[in-house]
């Protein structure tokens, strides 16, 4: 049923469906029939919801009095942006001079580092950014410029400027006043959760979650050399043995289209949408700072078993589901990149939410899946079982996990022909954080060890009717959702103001 901002409208709405309040309940089934304009403007069938408080007023009659006769249509370049109007106002003389000193101020105050003035605001003002030039992308070492481009005279784009081309030194902290700058600075380009960890020498001959090859191109190795900057060849991904810790990001995607897949399942898939400001802005920060950013291209490109090193730092637990991993706060629902840097980043630990557990006696996802791609099994094992009859060399041993079978599943997701995806809205932990009682049972999930309220709970979600349905898809447009499908504020602490990240 449409909803309404207002009592106003609401009695309006009525007026003009010709019922009463008590024939409100068969409204809801006669669909509106406009016979004129006047009717039509009338319906606030098109309104986005607002708070219960703000009324509606007539047309042409905002809170601001308007006397339409003496309205005239206005010349745009008469306003306060234009230096024209401020020599018309002040003299040409204040005008000519206020960007000198303007540029004055500002290096005075960066001279005596004020607040706001400081190298990592000056780094936070520099680096954000929209989107580089179409003709550079994010490659392996950094941003790739296109040949065509080159060819033709213009330069090779390298981002921001670095602390040697501006002649100053570059930036230094300790490893946690790194990790907080990076926290910072990331949440505010788009990022959900950061994770840190070390690649020092030990963790790269012993603990595998380097990669070998990249993913895309099997030809190329990833390889480590004593080089100032990682670069590629065809043969070869090479990360600076300098490069000794890795970061994670893990960006939220849209909760509701998950909830409208397989339909939507390619959409939902690409709902990361601020990994576009998120990757060149913190490879522009880094650089900024003095320090590498490497292996930040394409999803296929990660240097990184991706899900293990969301692990190892605590951005995720591990899941049922090999496709995804799982957030205490957002469940499932968002997209893992990772680089590697020189920026001394002190490391954050694994966590332990219950969910992983959880996933022991849910198995929602596996009971949905349509191609029966995800493990059913009511243990975790450390042995791989066979695929279709054959040894499988998709798994990567050394690890107790319940194991999906990621060719079937592809091959469902094409031959079903929009990516599926179906299992990330199934999961009982898509959903949305605003009622207590889920902030209450996650609680629970996680303070018992294998609770025998988990299934109770995973049962729930089939009762509350949560998870996928094919005429979701089409309610989605009915709603009024959040700003790009994602409560942002289930990682703020009180408000956001809440002091360490
Ligand atoms: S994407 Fe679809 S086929 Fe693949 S595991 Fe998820 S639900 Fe199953
Ligand atoms: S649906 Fe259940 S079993 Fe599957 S990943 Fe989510 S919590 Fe785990």
């Amino acid at each position: 049923m449409q909803k309404f901002h207002s009592t106003v409208s609401r009695r309006d709405f009525m007026k003009f469906m010709g019922i009463t309040a008590a024939g409100l309940g068969a409204a809801g089934l006669v669909a509106p029939a406009f016979h004129d304009l006047d009717e039509l403007a009338a319906s606030t069938k098109g309104n986005q919801r607002r708070p219960w408080y703000v009324k509606e007023r007539e047309f042409y009659n905002p809170t601001v009095e308007t006397d339409w006769a003496v309205m005239q249509r206005r010349d745009p370049t008469n306003t306060g942006q234009q230096t024209e109007m401020w020599a018309k106002y002040y003299g040409q003389k204040r005008a000519d001079e206020a960007s000198a000193k303007g540029a004055a101020n500002v290096k005075q105050w960066t001279a005596n580092k004020e607040p706001g003035f400081t190298y990592r605001a000056l780094a936070l003002q520099k680096s954000v950014t929209r989107g580089w030039p179409a003709y550079v992308s994010l490659g392996w070492g950094g941003p790739t410029t296109n040949g065509t481009w080159t060819k033709g005279g213009g330069k090779a784009y390298t981002g921001v400027q670095s602390p040697e081309e501006r002649g100053e030194a570059k930036w230094t902290g300790t490893p946690e006043e790194n990790s907080q700058l990076m926290n910072a600075f990331m949440r505010y380009c788009g990022n959900a959760i950061s994770g840190y960890g070390p690649l020092d020498t030990d963790s790269r001959e012993y603990k595998q979650i380097i990669s070998t090859n990249i993913k895309h191109n099997a030809a190329q190795k990833v390889v480590f050399e004593d080089v100032p900057a990682g670069y590629e060849t065809s043969t070869k991904r090479v990360i600076p043995t300098s490069h000794q810790y890795y970061l994670v990001n893990w960006e939220m995607m849209s909760h509701d289209l998950s909830r409208t897949t397989p339909a939507q399942g390619g959409l939902f898939n690409s709902s990361d949408h601020v990994a576009t400001i998120l990757k060149p802005s913190t490879f522009n920060f880094l650089r900024y700072l003095g320090y590498g950013y490497v292996g930040g291209g394409s999803d296929d490109g990660t240097p990184f078993v991706e899900g293990a090193s969301a692990i190892l730092t605590g951005v995720c637990e591990g899941s049922r589901n090999n496709v995804f991993s799982l957030t205490p706060e957002y469940g499932p629902i968002g997209r893992l990149h990772n680089y590697v840097t020189n920026l001394p980043l002190a490391a954050t630990k694994p966590i332990d939410a219950g969910m992983f557990k959880f996933c022991y006696t849910c198995g929602k996802c596996a009971n949905n899946c349509p191609s029966g791609s995800i493990s059913t099994a009511s243990e975790p094992t450390w042995e791989i079982p066979d695929i279709n009859g054959i040894p499988s060399t998709m798994h990567n041993r050394g690890t107790k996990e319940f194991w999906s079978d990621g060719a079937l599943c592809r091959m469902w997701r094409t031959e079903y022909g929009t990516s599926c995806n179906k299992c990330w809205g199934e999961c009982t932990f898509t959903t949305n954080s605003r009622a207590m009682v889920h902030s209450m049972i996650k609680t629970t999930i996680a303070t018992a060890s294998i609770s025998p309220l988990n299934s109770f709970f995973a049962k729930m979600g089939d009762t509350f009717g949560y998870g996928t349905d094919d005429q979701k898809a089409e309610e989605w447009w009915d709603y009024s959702l959040p700003i790009l499908g994602f409560d942002s504020t289930v990682v703020a602490f009180d408000g956001g103001y809440r002091k360490t990240l």
